[in-house]
């Protein structure tokens, strides 16, 4: 299986587990406790997420199974199980694991009975240990944990894990972005503490194209501080 390898794997962790799940959360929340660059990561992941969903609503979500790999602190979990989607959200730290599930349980309490809506199921687990078949994966601004040559496997992995769809997001290698990388203005969360991945979208489609996966639609996101690009892939062959 792939893996990015014991010690740096370890050190995400323990980042998301500490000063990560405080940066995070703040960045993924509504409150006013954050500085300009991290407003503007809010709100270009808003976006990224917005857009999944917009693509994920196409079809009603009801009774659909999707795996939320590296759910963070819910920001996609809460919605699609909120539009009846069976959920199985999982994340390496067990600290983002809990506040997904807090904020689950939140968002059901101000439901009425009346929808099929069901709390997902939570498991702290790292990409490369999640089993099972669903008929969503999706993974979204997970990668940039991942060296460009553990990637293909992870890609595999997850896609090994979907019957019908694979939705990833993942911090775009351009000239651009390598050069901002370099001098270190992005990604002024997880660079401090762990290293940050830049992954090509040749790279990320050929890994999908190789495990019988066909990109149906791509999107991006930019903000200031915030890059995204996003992939719907479905099997090879899918109408
Ligand atoms: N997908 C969520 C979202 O878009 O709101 C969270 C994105 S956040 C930038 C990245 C998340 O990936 C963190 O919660 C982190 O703990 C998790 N993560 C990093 N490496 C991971 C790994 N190897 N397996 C599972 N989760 C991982």
């Amino acid at each position: 299986a792939a893996s990015v390898g014991g010690n740096e794997m370890e050190a995400v962790r323990n980042y998301f587990n500490t000063a990560g799940f405080d940066r995070w959360r703040r960045i993924y929340g509504d409150t006013d406790d954050v500085n300009n660059v991290q407003l503007d990561i809010r709100k270009g992941h808003a976006e990224t997420v917005e857009k999944v969903l917009t693509i994920l609503k196409k079809e009603s979500l009801e009774g659909v199974t999707v795996c939320d790999a590296g759910c963070g602190t819910g920001s996609l979990t809460v919605p699609m199980m909120l539009e009846g989607a069976i959920v199985t959200a999982s994340d390496i730290s067990s600290a983002m694991v809990s506040e997904a599930e807090k904020n689950a349980a939140e968002a059901l309490k101000g439901l009425g009975s009346s929808k099929p809506v069901q709390l997902p199921v939570f498991e702290a687990s790292d990409l490369e240990s999640l089993k099972g078949k669903y008929h969503t994966v999706a993974c979204i601004d997970v990668l940039i944990h991942y060296p460009k040559e553990k990637v293909a496997g992870m890609i595999a992995h997850l896609a090994s894990l979907a019957d019908q769809r694979v939705i990833l997001s993942f911090a775009p290698e351009t000239p651009f972005l390598a050069l901002l990388k370099r001098i270190g203005e992005l990604f002024p969360g997880p660079s401090k503490a762990t290293r940050a991945y830049l992954h090509t979208e040749a790279d990320i489609e050929a890994a999908l194209n190789a495990a019988g996966w066909t990109v149906r639609n791509r999107d991006m996101t930019a903000t200031k501080f915030y890059y995204s690009r996003l992939l719907e892939a479905v099997p090879a062959g899918t109408k």
